[in-house]
């Protein structure tokens, strides 16, 4: 091929695509990139219309997270509106399981974060805007054609096919709804849980004292995420709430005042009286991964290479995890004089992170599964596990590098200047 468009297009300019062309800005600055949105996303702009990604939802960040977003140098401008999680206690709800899980027992100021989606897409595209990363926004991929040394992208505008790309390799971060990725040839499993996500702010009579919340209920596992101010622990709590069908319209049918005595009823007394639910919103729940997520001159990242389960607040934690092991292949490769698109750097990445994904789905899987259950066995050992994890130091310590992102270990370390940035894990 002849000198290319561009070295590598990322389709999608959600919270991994964005991400990725930052991080590729910051790490491998010799490629230049170009980002294909659906949206019309701009660096310096956010359409107040719904946008996939960033939309009225908030993301609970790992501590694992907060370490990639400092390497990126977006870590300051994101903290000014993250809020601390201090403290998780996960419970059931009519049994006697519990466990609690503290920063400072761990050495850390927080065991995580939690950023709204919207602010998290402005900190993003703001650093974008220092970049040479260029957009093409409202676009689309809608195909691409493997051509001797990189890729042939075809691009339709307001639904016209306006354009093709040349590059040396495509990285599909679609989110997996466009179905760029199955005309591309790959096969996902799907697995529906027949449930929903139901997400809204809700205001509480008392603080939050920066706990996050993991109650599982007979409707459906919750979350409740603290919210708000990053230094003043406040009354408000982002909900995500797992339900089925049938129960989500249910609740949905309710006025607000009876939406909280709901949820009351299913929470319990720990935040005291729920006093408001803002407006809700709601997201069909699958878990859908891509065994082999890369193909001569295109790679999956984000929810198109696994979709998860929210419960356990792993999705975007994970696909950080696997974008930086991506950047970090693309970093040798150009420093080897290799193609980006090679398919032997892609499987490189694909090796690197399988173990990481794998761990992660079987964790937020299993949760699913045991605490979607009421059969009174599993209830039973359910709780055992509650009260064990919460007794036993080695499992509780597990538990915890779990939910504070310390898993994908390998990858990590893997990445020069990082052999000292894991949290003291006191181990
Ligand atoms: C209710 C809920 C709560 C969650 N909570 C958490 C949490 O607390 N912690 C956590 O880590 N994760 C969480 N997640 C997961 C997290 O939201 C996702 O992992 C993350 O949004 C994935 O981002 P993405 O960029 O891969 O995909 P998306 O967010 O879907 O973005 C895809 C982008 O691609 C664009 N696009 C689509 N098709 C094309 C095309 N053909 N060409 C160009 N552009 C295209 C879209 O417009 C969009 O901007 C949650 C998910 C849900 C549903």
């Amino acid at each position: 091929m002849t000198k290319p468009d561009t070295d590598l297009i990322i389709a999608g300019g959600g919270l991994a695509g964005a991400t990725l062309a930052l991080a590729l800005a910051r790490m491998v600055p010799s490629l230049r990139v170009t980002v294909v949105e659906a949206f019309p996303l701009s660096p310096d702009a956010l359409p107040e219309s719904y946008q996939p990604s960033y939309d009225a939802r908030s993301t609970a960040l790992a501590w694992g997270s907060r370490l990639i977003f400092e390497e990126l140098g977006l870590w300051q401008r994101l903290a000014e509106h993250a809020t601390p999680i201090e403290h998780i206690h996960v419970s059931d709800r009519g049994h006697f399981g519990a466990t609690r899980l503290h920063a400072a027992e761990h050495g850390q100021a927080a065991l995580g974060y939690v950023a709204d989606n919207r602010w998290m897409g402005l900190c993003l595209m703001r650093e974008l805007l220092d970049t040479n990363v260029q957009w093409r926004a409202p676009a689309e991929v809608t195909d691409m054609t493997p051509i001797p040394g990189g890729v042939r992208v075809q691009l339709s505008e307001e639904g016209e096919e306006t354009a093709e790309l040349t590059a040396r390799c495509l990285v599909v971060a679609d989110g997996g709804r466009s179905g760029l990725r199955e005309r591309l040839g790959f096969r996902p499993d799907r697995h529906s849980y027949g449930q929903n996500a139901l997400i809204a702010n809700v205001s509480t009579s008392d603080s939050h004292g920066f706990t996050a919340f993991e109650r599982f209920t007979d409707a459906g596992p919750m979350a409740l995420l603290p919210h708000g101010s990053p230094t003043r622990a406040g009354h408000q709590s982002a909900l995500v709430w797992t339900l089925s069908d049938e129960v989500l319209q249910q609740v949905l049918a309710l006025p607000d005042d009876e939406k909280c005595r709901w949820l009351q009823d299913r929470f319990g007394w720990r935040l005291g009286r729920f006093t408001r639910i803002g407006t809700c919103h709601h997201y069909p729940l699958t878990l859908t991964t891509v065994d082999e997520p890369v193909r001569p001159g295109v790679a999956l990242v984000g929810n198109a290479a696994h979709a998860l389960h929210p419960v356990a607040g792993q999705g975007f934690n994970l696909a950080l995890r696997g974008l930086m092991t991506l950047v970090e292949q693309f970093r040798l490769a150009e420093e080897q004089g290799r193609s980006i698109g090679d398919i032997e750097v892609l499987k490189r990445y694909q090796a690197l992170h399988r173990e990481d994904w794998q761990q992660t789905v079987r964790f937020s899987d299993s949760l699913v599964r045991l605490f979607g259950h009421s059969m009174l066995p599993v209830a039973a050992a359910r709780d055992a596990g509650l009260v064990g994890l919460d007794l036993l130091p080695g499992a509780k310590r597990w538990f915890a590098r779990k939910a504070m992102g310390l898993g994908g270990r390998r990858a990590m370390i893997e990445r020069p200047g990082n052999l000292n940035r894991e949290a003291p894990a006191n181990e």
